[in-house]
């Protein structure tokens, strides 16, 4: 079995859909599960109606009429027989919001962001799953809500592993072809529960481990993960393969390539993930699975904006040591704060930060109560992995220098 995962930008439109249709047309006989993110950006719309709920603004009913509308225009385009169906299972799903948006929130804001923000996921894969019905692309839809179980940590849902997957297992029959919500779960009670923004792809990834997956795949708008963002870098490459560890590595470092926690699992076992064109499916485009890091070996360059660049020094003139280190440690993680880059001298350490309106200037304050505290705000860090001398004079052209630093494998360097 494959797992085939089509996000928000692949179904935003009648088209979009049609085209779906097209690119599993490449696959016949082929098992595949379809995990499917809401449709184009309706998680936004979504997340605007829960805080018009939550804090009982007047506009709730307005803002459904326009998801109604903007599903229904694809709607009547994909299946122009009004008795279709999903016509009524759609305004089924819609009254159903209605009626959780009518009365007062009973539960905390995150629960009811669950709640609600679920409907994306739930009407864009009835839809896909009709419509590749009606085209001869027989497919059974699944409930996610019913297969993948997490705990209650509303928002930010961690899977249960071990009841995933027998839940998984006793539902998916061989031989058949599936449609399944991503990001999308629901608690020991049943309650709906998210696994965080953007979490289709590690939807994608749990039911590629679970079922042994022979590949899970990822079905963008991109020919594949290239070796720097587009429209940031001039002249960029696409990637063939990605060793695991490097995937991580570039993710870490701010890629927006494919988060770690979608990795990980595949790497345990060795389940390769590609990432594809859905405009040109039969094209190869970047495959992530064991093996060396990158091929090509091209500099791959990451920019990251809105960084703050802190520099703490002690009091006295103090050699900085571990005692002060851990102590300022302390406080990031205080706040949750990860560093993303970090050098010392004698009597100071400097750190470079993402800003974060609430979070910054609260740290800096509780820093500057045990040292002395400066700051540059919105600075910029580059990062170069697999640099060369001329990847390096690209990215030095840049601005002004504030921090530099090249280890083996990667060059930093944060600039005003
Ligand atoms: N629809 C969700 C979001 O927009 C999940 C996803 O697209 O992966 O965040
Ligand atoms: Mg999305």
């Amino acid at each position: 079995m494959k797992v085939f995962k089509f996000g928000g930008a692949s179904i935003k439109d009648a088209r979009s859909v049609r085209n779906v249709a097209h690119v599993l047309n490449h696959f016949p006989g082929e098992e595949i599960l379809i995990v499917v993110s809401a449709m184009g950006k309706s998680t936004n719309k979504l997340e605007e109606l829960v805080n018009c709920f939550f804090h009982q603004q007047d506009n709730c009913q307005q803002i459904i009429e326009e998801l109604r509308a903007y599903h229904f225009e694809i709607i009547k385009e994909l299946f122009p027989a009004d008795e279709h169906r999903v016509h009524n299972d759609i305004e089924i799903l819609f009254s159903q919001l209605e009626i959780i948006t009518q009365g007062n929130p009973q539960n905390t804001f995150n629960q009811v962001y669950d709640q609600i923000v679920s409907y994306g996921e739930l009407i864009s894969t009835k839809i896909v799953s009709s419509y590749l019905n009606s085209n001869s692309y027989q497919n059974k839809w699944l409930d996610a809500r019913r297969l993948i179980r997490t705990d209650q940590n509303f928002r930010f849902a961690r899977v249960d592993w071990n009841f995933t997957a027998r839940l998984l297992k006793d539902t998916i029959k061989e031989g058949n072809r599936y449609v399944i919500q991503g990001f999308i779960g629901s608690d020991d009670d049943l309650n709906p529960t998210t696994l965080g923004r953007e979490g289709s792809d590690y939807t994608a990834s749990v039911l590629g481990y679970v079922l042994d997956a022979e590949e899970v795949v990822i079905w963008k708008d991109v020919p594949g993960v290239l070796n720097g963002d587009p429209k940031i870098f001039d002249g960029t490459e696409l990637l063939h393969r990605i060793s695991y560890r490097e995937a991580i590595e570039l993710a870490y470092y701010g890629a927006s390539v494919i988060h770690p926690k979608t990795i990980q699992p595949l790497q345990e076992k060795n389940i390769p993930l590609s990432v594809k064109s859905f405009l040109h499916p039969s094209e190869k485009g970047t495959v992530i699975s064991k093996g060396a890091d990158l091929e090509p070996l091209l500099p791959c360059f990451i920019k990251k904006d809105k960084q703050v660049l802190i520099t703490i020094a002690t009091r006295d003139l103090a050699f900085i040591v571990e005692d002060h280190l851990s102590k300022i440690y302390k406080v990031f993680h205080q706040f949750g704060v990860r560093v993303n880059m970090s050098q010392n001298t004698a009597v100071s350490s400097s750190f470079c930060i993402n800003y974060d309106a609430m979070i910054t200037p609260q740290l800096i304050e509780e820093l500057s109560r045990d040292f002395d505290t400066s700051f540059n705000e919105n600075v910029r860090l580059y990062t170069v992995r697999h640099y060369s001398e001329e990847a390096l004079s690209r990215v030095k052209k840049n601005g002004q220098m504030l921090l530099e630093q090249t280890s083996r494998n990667t060059y930093q360097v944060v600039m005003a």
